[in-house]
């Protein structure tokens, strides 16, 4: 999935009324570079660079992305990785290693798009996740 830039982010806080800080910035890079990555990798990523960075500052940074609408977490078993992607779209989890995959074929994303549509008047987002072997994420030949 094709991320925003990060000048988008930096204005998005800024709009939020929230301060654009370095720590920030750095976990929105790590979540564009990374692909659905937990806290755990985010930080680690940061730490090549930034080592004194700590994990409240990184959870601080994922809460305020989430509270502004940015910020997708998915719990997958005990792990939760985040998903920078605004647009709806569903995913497919690896049963073998719990990575997450973002599908991107029109067809699931138009049916999900259709069924935010029909739901209760206040819903903001409906979440879509396959979950199967590594082997498994193949698209099928025809529509269903
Ligand atoms: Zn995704």
């Amino acid at each position: 999935m094709k991320h925003r830039p990060i000048e988008y982010y930096r204005n998005k806080l800024k709009e939020e009324g929230y301060k654009v800080t370095p720590q920030r910035v750095e976990v929105i890079r790590a979540l564009i570079e990374l692909d659905h990555p937990t806290a755990g990798e985010i930080q680690g990523e940061i730490e090549k660079q930034y080592p004194m960075i700590s994990p409240s500052t990184v959870y601080g940074a994922l809460e305020l992305l989430e509270a502004i609408g940015e910020l997708i977490p998915i719990q997958e078993g005990s792990e939760t990785r985040y998903d920078l992607s605004p647009k709806v779209h569903p995913h497919y989890i690896c049963e073998d290693t719990g990575e997450v995959y973002d599908l991107e074929q029109a067809d699931l994303k138009k049916k999900l798009t259709d069924l935010i549509a029909c739901g209760p008047e206040g819903v903001s987002r409906v979440e879509l996740n396959f979950y199967g072997p590594s082997e498994g994420m193949k698209p099928k030949e025809e529509d269903c």
